[in-house]
């Protein structure tokens, strides 16, 4: 970027030179041409005058054409970082408006584009031309400084008396946005029990605080523009005013009225276009700020050691685990062990942080302490990219993304078909997906055909089992499925026991415990009891241990048929 900037710097400085080319051209005019009646001199003037101006215009487009390639770059560098970050930083602290990273890069590359960026630049210049006023006549100098320092002070002003209004604007903006999208992401429940009036008037107050804050700051800088414009048109005439009064007393020739008058108008152009362009600069500058604090959430990603594939042996020794951003512990000092290729299934009263363990074993939730090993090597020691084809997930509100059957099953890595049916197959949904209206090729997420409950669940499924990971781990993944839906599940838990794949299943139905090596029970956060699938089953049907109905951290789970 520094490259590209400082040739802007040297593409400015030409072009600000150029910009003499007319009050000179005007000063031999009037002083040479007008007094020697000379056609000649006049041609040989224009002409040069003519070649200089066109030089101008080619560095003008020039340097625009640099600053788009700029634009492009930067968007290079910046969009892949800052998408991964807002990744990083939402898995940190659950929040939808670190999506709008993004369009902060947008807001940054457009000023850093656009004429805002070439007014920044051209300012420098401004010394250059006061230096020719002053050469014209120091009267006209000082009209430039003075005039320079009043369009500066003015701008000042407003930044002051605005800053505020439209940093809250700002913020009320992105919150009606984020807002919005919430509401209308559940559209059907609103319709259902006829809840859009009230959570209309939710955004309604956040889109208000957008307007008035808006509005407030229009208002302030309303002034300030005309004030700008009054005091441009004004110096206008002074300086003409002045330029008569210098040549009635001959102390200027007529021609230096004109060229002084365009030499001032130069001068001052760069902070005119300051002024015009100081909104997108204050955007600019927020989304700057944004980006950094948003950068700072989201950390560094550690380069780490490319690690072989993993046979699936799982060690979790003490773990200590809160949400991200909070600091109520969910898991209390977990600890269970579970040998590659084998089940295990997680029962527990709901709120028992079957889900929270779930999301730690699969590496999208921090340990606070204790340690989480994988074949004995540390979670945190996996390079994501390279554990990611080795973990099989499924959560429990299943999420596809907008694309094919075939994509949201291969994950969106290039696939042969083949390895998309082994996955499909595995998971009991190939005859459902063939029955779909274009097979592995419907496109499913937004505005695709919709899937229901259970067809997700099973297509997410497939997308779990891709590439034969070592570990995978299933929150629920029977919530949604029908009878036929369940004996597949059963039979692919069984596939995978066959392959000696590691599996973790959060569940609550006892038809699938059958398929289990060891049960985990848990409670509160702990682990209640953990054990080979037998003596677990024991325990629980056991009628003194089994408990009557609602469960509370500290009683035995239950178990559903
Ligand atoms: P289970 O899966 O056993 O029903 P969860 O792991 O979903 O239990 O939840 C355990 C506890 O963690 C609950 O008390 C819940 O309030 C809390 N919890 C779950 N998800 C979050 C979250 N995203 N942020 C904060 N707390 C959460």
């Amino acid at each position: 970027m520094l490259p590209i900037l400082s040739s802007v710097m040297v593409f400015s400085f030409f072009i600000n030179l150029a910009m003499f080319v007319s009050p000179l051209y005007m000063l031999q005019v009037y002083d040479r041409v007008l007094s020697s009646r000379s056609e000649g001199t006049l041609i040989a003037l224009t002409v040069i005058a003519s070649v200089l101006l066109l030089s101008y215009g080619l560095l003008e487009m020039a340097r625009a054409r640099i600053l788009v390639r700029a634009g492009i770059l930067f968007d290079e560098k910046m969009a892949r970082v800052t998408f991964e970050a807002v990744h990083r930083a939402i898995l940190n602290k659950p929040d939808a408006s670190l999506a709008q990273g993004l369009r902060d890069v947008d807001s940054l590359r457009e000023f850093m584009t656009g004429p805002g960026l070439i007014a920044f630049c051209d300012v420098p210049w401004f010394p250059v031309f006061v230096f020719g006023s002053f050469l014209l006549h120091p009267l006209y100098g000082w009209i430039a400084i003075v005039g320079g320092l009043i369009i500066f002070g003015l701008t000042l002003t407003n930044e002051l008396l605005t800053k505020h209004g439209l940093t809250e604007a700002s913020i009320a903006n992105v919150r009606a946005a984020q807002r919005a999208n919430a509401i209308f992401r559940n559209a059907e429940v609103l319709q259902a029990m006829g809840m859009l009036d009230a959570l209309q008037i939710t955004w309604s107050g956040v889109h208000q605080q957008h307007l008035g804050w808006q509005a407030n700051a229009s208002d302030r800088a309303s002034v300030l523009i005309s004030a700008t414009k009054f005091f441009r048109l004004f110096l206008q005439t002074v300086i003409l005013g002045t330029g008569g009064y210098l040549c009635i007393n001959n102390e200027i020739s007529a021609g230096a009225i004109i060229a002084g008058s365009i030499l001032i108008g130069r001068a001052l152009q760069p902070m005119e276009m300051m002024v015009g362009n100081w909104r997108g600069f204050v955007a600019a500058r927020v989304a700057y700020k944004r980006l950094t604090s948003l950068f700072d959430l989201a950390g560094t990603n550690a380069s780490r050691m490319s690690l072989p594939r993993p046979a699936g042996d799982l060690k979790v020794d003490g773990i200590f685990v809160s949400s991200p951003g909070n600091q109520t512990l969910i898991l209390h000092g977990l600890s269970f062990a579970l040998p590659a290729g084998e089940m295990l299934c997680i029962v527990g009263p709901s709120g028992a942080g079957k889900t929270t363990l779930a999301r730690v074993l699969v590496g999208v939730w921090p340990i606070k302490s204790g340690s989480l090993r994988l074949d004995g090597y540390d979670l945190s020691q996996w390079d994501v990219r390279d554990l990611g084809p080795h973990i099989g997930y499924l959560p429990q509100d299943v999420e596809l993304f907008s694309g094919s059957v075939a994509q949201n099953i291969s994950r969106f890595q290039p696939a042969e078909s083949a390895q998309v049916i082994v996955a499909a197959k595995l998971a009991g949904c190939h005859e459902m997906i063939q029955l779909l209206q274009e097979g592995y090729n419907t496109q499913i997420g937004d505005g695709g055909q919709a899937l229901s409950g259970g067809q997700r669940q099973r297509v997410a499924l497939a997308r779990a089992l891709f590439g034969s990971p070592s570990l995978v781990v299933l929150d629920e993944p029977n919530s949604n499925l029908d009878s036929a839906g369940e004996e597949a599940l059963i039979h692919a838990l069984q596939e995978l026991k066959a392959h000696g794949t590691t599996v973790v299943l959060v569940t609550h139905k006892i038809s699938i415990l059958a398929t289990a090596d060891r049960i985990l029970v848990m409670v509160g956060g702990t682990v209640q009891t953990c054990g080979p699938r037998d003596e677990i089953l024991g325990q629980l049907t056991t009628p003194k241990v089994v408990p009557p109905a609602n469960q509370s951290p500290g009683n035995p789970a239950r178990v559903t048929a």
